[in-house]
């Protein structure tokens, strides 16, 4: 693998891109307001939400892909910033974040900044992730503070790796193509898709929670076991 750690960003570079994966089941405020946060904090023209197929570290996603594809499609339709990439759907399989960003990075070439934002409950389980050592050789990684994680840090071999990594400031990243990991606090939302799934099935409202079109959908397609 081509390791664009620490190369510098050049003049005629692709323009930088932050790339936030999930299994949007569904799509929330919570996603959305911090894939636009940090989108502006970076100074990136484009987010890309990537649904996984099969997500390695977790159960599968309770709801069909094509559906979680529609709400994500519907969620993002009127925000510039925002575009749903589905190359990890595409490539079907388990979708593992590495071979993602070597994709990226094909398109990108190496010296335009990558962005993996990745939320910090995430962080807290990297060192399960597949090949997690060699994802700053790709990339930046960008961790979203989360209500209900604060204070909390990740395992001690992921500590020790980050340690000379760490960017204080996310303009700190713009200087290189890949290679530092930056922890950001933007607007907290106590939202996660777990908490509306369960609303749904309880019968209780979701309004306000993620975009009127995606409760619509919801509604009609009786996911969740809407009823
Ligand atoms: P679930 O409740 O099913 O686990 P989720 O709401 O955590 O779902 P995912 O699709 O698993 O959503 O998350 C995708 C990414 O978004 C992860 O990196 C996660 O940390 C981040 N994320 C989810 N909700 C929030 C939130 N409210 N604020 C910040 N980051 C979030």
């Amino acid at each position: 693998m081509t390791s664009v750690s620490e190369m510098p960003v050049s003049a005629t570079a692709a323009p930088a891109l932050a790339m936030y994966g999930g299994t949007f089941d569904p799509i929330h405020f919570g996603h959305l307001r911090s894939a636009i946060e940090v989108g502006e904090v970076l100074g990136v023209k484009t987010t890309k939400l990537l649904p996984s197929f099969i997500p390695p570290h977790r159960s599968k996603p309770e709801t069909e892909t094509e559906h979680r594809l529609q709400m994500l499609n519907l969620a993002v339709q009127n925000i510039k910033s925002l575009e749903v990439d589905t190359r990890e759907l595409d490539r079907a399989g388990t979708s593992y974040t590495i071979d993602t960003l070597k994709t990226f990075r094909d398109d990108l070439g190496v010296h335009a900044p990558l962005y993996l934002v990745i939320g910090l409950d995430a962080y807290l389980l990297l060192h399960e992730w597949h090949e997690w050592q060699k994802l700053t050789d790709l990339a930046h990684l960008v961790v979203i503070e989360r209500p209900g994680y604060e204070n909390q840090e990740p395992q001690k071999t992921v500590k020790q790796w980050v340690e000379n990594k760490l960017a204080e400031k996310p303009c700190d990243l713009k200087r290189c193509a890949a290679g530092f990991v930056c922890r950001i606090k933007l607007r907290q939302m106590d939202i996660s898709a777990t908490m509306i799934r369960e609303a749904l099935r309880e019968n209780l409202s979701v309004d306000c929670l993620l975009p009127e079109a995606v409760i619509k959908y919801i509604k009609q397609n009786q996911l969740y076991q809407y009823s």
